[in-house]
């Protein structure tokens, strides 16, 4: 090992050598810890350090649906998303290289008469927080969406600016980002622990050596819970598996100017792809974990609901098919604020999770987190609420749950933090 300072072994990244304190180290390459290092060394912080303990975008951000809704169920939900919907279509004129993102609508389907009465609740919330978002009634849904299965839905919400991002496009364009605005990267690297003293953060430990700093970032994704902990706190938040599968081509999809719909009654959402049909859903009744492998039997499940609302997708092959830890938090609301350690908060430090919408809300989360750590606020949502200090020891959080989420693992009376 090799202490950060010495002017040895960081040479053997490419990335040459420095000596002395980092005006802020961020752990975690994935969307929110690159994009959050991007906005610090923006705002003008000379040494940015990015610790990645594998290679940038090996977890969550990489595998991603890319699905981008403003369509949320809490104000801080619609917030964050709209933010980072603007910073996508804002990326060409500022970045060599955007993420990808691709404006195609978003239909939220309602089959009874409890989920009308909600999602119209819903939609007054995100009217009042600005959002362009309307009623459908039935016939103008099943016009717009001629594959939908007719005479099933009572009519849902719409919002045409939604869409998605490429998630391997947007690794590169952060990536790509960062190295050119002068981000220390380093892969390989893992982060060990804080050292604080007198509450307030003096040290990073990592893989290679201690790094001195007054600002930390953490992020982890699905491993946030592991991060925490070697960071001395309890982090409520977990992984589970996720599948995604990608139809065959058929030609009434070919044309693929049909909106993104989701059923959120079975927490399933498909979009167009490349002529195809790409879908997507956790299974809420499985214990949570790493998930490498398929579930061919919980595929079939995800396969019947899709041929009963896209009776078109019935008997289409599948050519493509992946598994994905997904990350989520017990109230499906992103974690924002310090460290905790005995209740009270380490300075210098931000954790930050976007809960499971990393490609819908990540920038966003990242430009909140980049505020935490540089002035302690942020004009983009109140995030006094959304620090850890919102759980308790049993991991329950005070928030009311956003009901726009897909349905993660929940284990009553705790929270299921499946990666240890
Ligand atoms: C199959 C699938 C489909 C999804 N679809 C969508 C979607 O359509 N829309 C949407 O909004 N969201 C979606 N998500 C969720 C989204 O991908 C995540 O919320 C997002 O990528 C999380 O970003 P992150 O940066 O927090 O985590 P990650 O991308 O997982 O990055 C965390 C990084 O931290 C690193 N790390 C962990 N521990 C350490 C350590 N000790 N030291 C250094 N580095 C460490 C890891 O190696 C990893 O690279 C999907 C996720 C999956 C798996």
């Amino acid at each position: 090992m090799t202490g950060w300072g010495s002017g040895e072994s960081i040479v053997s990244d490419g990335l040459g050598s420095r000596t002395g304190v980092a005006d802020a180290v961020v752990v975690g390459g994935g969307t929110v810890g690159a994009w959050c290092a991007w906005f610090l060394k923006q705002a003008g912080l000379s040494r940015v350090v990015l610790l990645e303990q594998g290679a940038l975008g090996q977890g969550a951000s990489s595998r991603a649906a890319g699905i981008v809704r403003s369509q949320g169920g809490t104000p801080t939900a619609v917030r964050l998303a709209e933010w980072t919907r603007a910073f996508y279509r804002s990326q060409s004129e500022r970045l060599a290289i955007d993420s990808g993102f691709v404006r195609q609508g978003y239909y939220l389907p309602c089959f009874s008469e409890a989920d009308e009465d909600a999602a119209r609740e819903r939609l007054a919330m995100q009217q009042a927080e600005g959002m362009d978002v309307a009623w459908m009634d039935a016939a103008d849904a099943e016009a717009l969406n001629p594959n939908m299965a007719p005479g099933l839905a009572r009519g849902g919400t719409f919002h045409a600016e939604d869409g998605w991002i490429h998630p391997p496009r947007n690794v590169l364009a952060y990536t790509a980002a960062m190295l050119a605005a002068g981000v220390e990267v380093h892969e390989r690297t893992a982060f060990l622990g804080l050292e604080e003293r007198h509450g307030h953060l003096v040290a990073v430990e990592t893989s290679r050596g201690r790094l001195p700093t007054g600002r930390l970032v953490l992020t982890g994704g699905p491993e946030l819970a592991e991060v925490g902990r070697r960071a001395g706190t309890t982090i409520p938040s977990g992984g589970a598996r996720h599948q995604v599968a990608v139809t065959a081509t058929h030609p009434d999809l070919q044309a693929g100017d049909w909106p993104m719909v989701f059923d959120l009654q079975a927490g399933l959402y498909w979009r167009p792809e490349e002529g195809g049909l790409l879908f997507g859903m956790s299974n809420p009744a499985e214990e949570p974990g790493e998930a490498r492998e398929i579930d061919g039997a919980y595929l079939a499940l995800m396969q019947e609901r899709l041929a009963t609302l896209v009776p078109v997708t019935k008997n289409l092959p599948l050519r493509r098919i992946w598994v994905g830890t997904i990350d989520y938090t017990p109230d499906h609301l992103p974690i924002l604020g310090p460290v905790l350690r005995h209740g009270e908060p380490v300075e210098g430090t931000t954790v930050a999770s976007a809960g499971g919408h990393g490609m819908m809300w990540g920038p966003g989360v990242s430009r909140v987190a980049a505020d935490l750590a540089l002035e302690g606020t942020s004009a983009l949502v109140d995030a006094s609420i959304l620090g850890l200090d919102r759980f308790d020891g049993q991991g329950r959080s005070r928030l009311a749950t956003d009901p726009i989420a897909l349905p993660f693992p929940e284990v009553t009376g705790q929270v299921a933090t499946g990666l240890g």
